[in-house]
């Protein structure tokens, strides 16, 4: 129940509890007069009987003097007393106007019968008495008929008054018992209309005072420690404490406020911190996995609530490849062709949302609800792509975020560029443009490597030439000679698979090292690549070449001799394996090569020579 209605309840009943006692003191008071109506008709009643006795004794006095003395003055009293006694009559005969009883009223007509008897014994003795007969007057005056009505009068007196005393005692009782019950109930109606009143003021005063103030404390000493997570009860108030509230609500909203200016501008430090690292450490990276890396790690904690990848183009520019995601619950496809995203299509950032009418690309999961997609381009050149979906329930996050998340694609981007520039030309320094394979500088610092490391692992060396090479040229043009070198490349790749690597050393001369490769193990690789070669077709534009042949020398270190001298080593056993009739592998070991070679095995090429 409201307060309000108890109070208005309250004051409802201290309204009633005080009219009722109101009327209570109201009722009471008129018992006060009922008694003193009571006591007056008492008195009233008491005086007619006494002046009715005693007017009747005076009247007799009066005409017994007369009679006795002759005097006419007492004849005179005689008649005025009577008179006064016929009124006194009269009165008493409509005594119920004085408050009179019935019994009372019939004891007053009684009395006032028997004075007119008095009276009539007494108008006769005067009437004797005038015809001169005194005698007859006096024995009528003073006879017994005369003595026993007036008996009768002085016993009728005393029932009368005695009937009066009783009836006023008992109305007197009366009244004072209703007026005693009056009183109890016009005190118990003031107490409990105080009691009522000061309750009400009790409960007024804590609820509405006592405990909002104490709220209110505790809610203001809760804001001063900003802890802006309390709540303050808003009601309707329109006094003094309700504007209190209302101020203090004001305040926390301030607070709230200021709280959630000071956490985003927080954020927003923390965002550019983390973007300038992230930016950092892109500008120093080396590798596109550790581009990958640094993306995956940064840009979720930037936006924890969108997944992410980051997709490269190939160098055909015909499939995007997955190169990092982050915060997917299934991840996204490894690889999609670039017309299966609309914002590569159209070379800038495309929003996918699920209830647009806007197309959405096809790469995405069907669960996809809002994504971005941002192109990731470079000199008018698309190199790759980003790709957002949003992870909360406010798909506005993404659109929010849209600027921040252009500007990372925008560094990505160039340090993609930079890193497959840099990747590029590194290639053209190591690599022979030719074939792929390494070039010679490449060889050499390998070879200087591991000349400066401990020589304790096995490191075989491959020294291979095309034979009679010059005659593709001179036959087919300098064209098909570089298409049987591409072709032998390829088939050098192939069968050495990973098991070393291959160069291009010169000409139409390669090499291959074979780390950790007996010389045995290392024959059969060669001699692999020399069947291969023999066995295989090389065309260049639909024509034939001819059978191609390769001469192979192998060499081992440490067995053989140093790493400095590793390479010479092998092309001497090549030049040997040419000496002795080509499409052959010849070992350093082969007694062709040591008899025509003395080795200097602590010592560098310079001191190797044929004999
Ligand atoms: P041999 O069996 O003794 O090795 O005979 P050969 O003809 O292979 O050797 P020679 O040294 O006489 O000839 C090598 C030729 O390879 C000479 C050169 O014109 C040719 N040549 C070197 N580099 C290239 C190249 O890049 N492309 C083409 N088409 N020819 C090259
Ligand atoms: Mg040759
Ligand atoms: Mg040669």
């Amino acid at each position: 129940m409201k307060i309000s209605t108890i109070t208005n309840w309250a004051y409802g009943v201290t309204v009633l509890l005080t009219a009722l006692s109101g009327t209570a003191f109201i009722l009471s008071d008129h018992t006060v007069q009922l008694e003193r109506q009571a006591l007056e008709a008492h008195l009233a009643m008491n005086d007619l009987s006494m002046e009715l006795e005693i007017g009747a004794e005076l009247r007799t006095d009066e005409a017994r003097l007369y009679v006795m003395r002759g005097d006419q003055s007492h004849l005179e009293a005689f008649e005025e007393v009577n008179n006064r006694e016929h009124e006194l009559e009269d009165k008493a005969r409509h005594a119920e106007e004085l408050g009179a009883t019935e019994e009372e009223l019939s004891h007053l007509k009684s009395m006032a019968s028997t004075i007119d008897a008095l009276e009539e014994i007494e108008l006769r003795a005067l009437e004797h008495y005038a015809q001169g007969d005194s005698t007859t007057a006096r024995m009528l005056l003073f006879g017994e008929d005369h003595y026993a009505l007036h008996t009768k009068l002085i016993n009728r007196v005393k029932q009368f008054t005695r009937i009066v005393n009783v009836r006023t005692t008992h109305d007197l009782e009366q009244a004072k018992l209703e007026n005693e019950l009056l009183g109890f109930i016009a005190r118990m109606m003031l107490g409990l209309t105080a009691a009522v009143f000061l309750g009400v003021l009790y409960f007024v005063l804590k609820r509405r005072v006592s405990q909002p103030l104490t709220q209110m404390t505790g809610i203001v000493n809760r804001l001063a420690d900003q802890d802006y997570e309390v709540e303050v009860p808003l009601d309707d108030r329109r006094d003094e404490i309700g504007e209190l509230t209302a101020a203090i609500h004001i305040f926390r909203q301030n607070g709230l406020e200021r709280e959630r200016l000071d956490a985003e501008r927080r954020r927003d430090l923390k965002i550019k911190d983390l973007f300038l690292q992230m930016m950092y450490r892109l500008q120093a990276c080396q590798t596109l996995d550790e581009l990958s890396d640094i993306v995956s790690s940064f840009t979720p904690q930037i936006f924890p609530h969108l997944a992410g990848g980051l997709y490269i183009a190939n160098e055909s520019r015909n499939t995007l490849q997955l190169a990092g995601s982050w915060q997917f619950d299934q991840s996204p496809p490894e690889s999609f062709k670039p017309d299966d995203c609309w914002c590569l299509r159209r070379g800038r950032t495309h929003t996918n949302t699920i209830e647009d009418s806007d197309v959405t690309c096809s790469h995405l999961g069907e669960k996809t609800e809002t994504a971005l997609c941002i192109p990731l381009t470079a000199q008018n050149d698309t190199i790759g792509l980003l790709t957002f979906e949003n992870l909360s329930d406010d798909i506005e996050e993404i659109n929010e975020a849209r600027i921040y998340l252009e500007l990372i694609a925008e560094n990505i981007s160039l340090s993609v560029a930079n890193l497959q520039l840099r990747e590029r030309l590194t290639r053209q320094v190591a690599r022979d443009g030719l074939t792929g394979l390494y070039n010679r500088r490449s060889l050499d610092e390998v070879l200087g490597d591991y000349a400066r490391e401990a020589e304790t692992e096995t490191l075989t060396c491959l020294m291979i030439d095309i034979d009679h090479f010059k005659i593709f040229n001179d036959e087919f043009g300098h064209d098909a000679g570089d298409t049987v070198m591409q072709s032998f490349a390829g088939i050098l790749n192939e069968t050495v698979d990973g098991a070393g690597t291959c160069y291009r050393f010169g000409g139409e001369e390669f090499t291959v090292l074979l780390p950790k490769t007996s010389q045995g193990d290392a024959h059969a690789l060669a001699e692999k690549i020399r069947t291969r070669t023999e066995t295989s077709t090389f065309s260049h534009r639909g024509a034939l070449l001819g059978p191609v042949t390769v001469s192979i020398g192998i060499a081992t270190t440490p067995e053989g001799g140093t790493v400095s001298t590793l390479r010479t080593r092998a092309d001497i056993a090549l030049i040997t394996a040419k000496g002795t009739g080509r499409n052959k592998t010849v070992l350093e070991t082969d007694p062709d090569v040591t008899e025509k070679v003395v080795f200097n095995r602590s010592d560098d090429d310079k001191n190797l020579a044929l004999t």
